[in-house]
């Protein structure tokens, strides 16, 4: 199965392009499409609350595998940017940048526009990306061009993220949980992602950061029931063993996770974080789909302490927390201060 975020900036066609690819469903801050007609199948996630909140997107690309920015030929806005900046940051490999709402503009503009898209993406990860202009506007001269395109290239990297995703069925299960609800006569049902191993049904697993066991009864991938999935299948799990209470967004089965709320991260941070990180400052972390605010505790760069980190500089933050969160050593906190202009600031491990 391959996950596809949808990002970009406001009114840049996100959720028209993904209702042309997908059927709705799943609705909340992020809005799910499947496409279950082919033998590889695809789910888009459409990060429908950005820009206004920064969960949505962060949401959508770790639930996925790749991504679309969404750009319209006159959108390059400091949203776009932003989004530019997080895949980066995310070292998000695979992708695709749609130019948008090409029904609006002429060829002349757009094939300028790509030059700047090149310019703007330079010495980024997203500097590979192909880049297809399209439109979902089925009353245009050109209605739908470069949808059967971007369809196409969505299939080549989705080979490669099926291949990818079968050399980690054998990797110890790991399910990150976006939904979750009682069910009148089932229980608690949870939607989310293997990210990965297998799992199957009558698995004991734990619940972090709760750090509990749970019994999977039942398992279901594009509402067909299954009795065992693998790395990068969404599901519908149905669990014995917890309570609605006890759930949050971001938590995690698997059978090892790190359970913290202060936390030692050499981070490196964007050229772009102007502003840089001090002492006191309050960031924003997510990991995963887990967030909080944290206050920088201390900064130390190549062992001597420090009252700043600069733009593209790497240093270890001591950060204070509130809550508990589950976390692996491999995961990559993402930063965000919410105050910048730029929200996305770095990324790091734990130390
Ligand atoms: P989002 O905010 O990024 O999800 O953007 P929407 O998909 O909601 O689209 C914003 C507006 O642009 C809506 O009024 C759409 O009807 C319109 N729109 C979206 N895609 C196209 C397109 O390809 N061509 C034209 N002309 N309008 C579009
Ligand atoms: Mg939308």
């Amino acid at each position: 199965m391959t996950n596809i975020a949808i990002i970009g900036d406001e009114q840049s066609g996100r959720t028209s392009l993904g209702s042309k690819l997908g059927k709705k469903g799943t609705d909340s801050d992020i809005t799910l499409f499947n496409d279950d007609r082919h033998e590889q199948k695809y789910v888009y996630i459409d990060a429908k609350s950005y820009p206004k909140s920064m969960k949505s997107i962060v949401a959508a690309l770790n639930l996925s595998d790749m991504a679309i920015l969404c750009v319209t030929p006159n959108g390059l806005t400091p949203i776009v940017g932003e989004c530019v900046v997080a895949l980066d940051l995310l070292g998000f490999k695979r992708g695709i940048i749609a130019i948008t709402k090409s029904d609006t503009s002429y060829a002349m503009e757009i094939d300028a526009f790509k030059e700047t898209l090149k310019k703007v993406t330079a010495g980024t990860v997203l500097e590979n990306w192909e880049v297809v202009s399209l439109n979902t506007n089925k009353d245009a001269p050109n209605a739908f061009e470069g949808i059967d395109e971007l369809k196409e290239q969505i299939h080549k990297l989705g080979a490669g993220i099926e291949a990818e995703q079968r050399t980690k069925d054998s990797l110890p299960p790991r399910v990150v949980i976006d939904h979750f609800f009682n069910v009148t006569g089932i229980g608690i049902v949870i939607l989310g992602k293997v990210l990965q191993g297998t799992i199957h049904t009558h698995d004991k697993i734990g619940l972090y950061p709760v750090d509990k066991k749970v019994d999977i009864r039942s398992i279901q991938t594009h509402d067909v029931d299954v009795k065992e999935t693998g790395t990068g299948s969404r599901v519908g799990l149905g669990l014995k063993g917890l309570l609605e209470r006890e759930l949050e967004r971001g938590f995690l089965l698997s059978n090892s996770e790190l359970i913290a709320s202060d936390f030692e991260i050499e981070c490196t941070l964007s050229k772009f974080a102007k502003g840089g990180v001090k002492l006191d400052d309050v960031l924003h972390l997510f990991v995963g789909l887990q967030s909080d605010p944290v206050r920088v505790k201390k900064i130390t760069v190549g062992g001597a302490e420090k009252d700043k980190l600069n733009a593209g500089e790497t240093g270890v933050l001591k950060l204070e927390g509130g809550k508990k969160i589950a976390y692996s050593k491999e995961d990559l906190f993402l930063f965000a201060s919410l105050e910048d202009n730029q929200r996305f600031t770095a990324t790091g491990k734990v130390v």
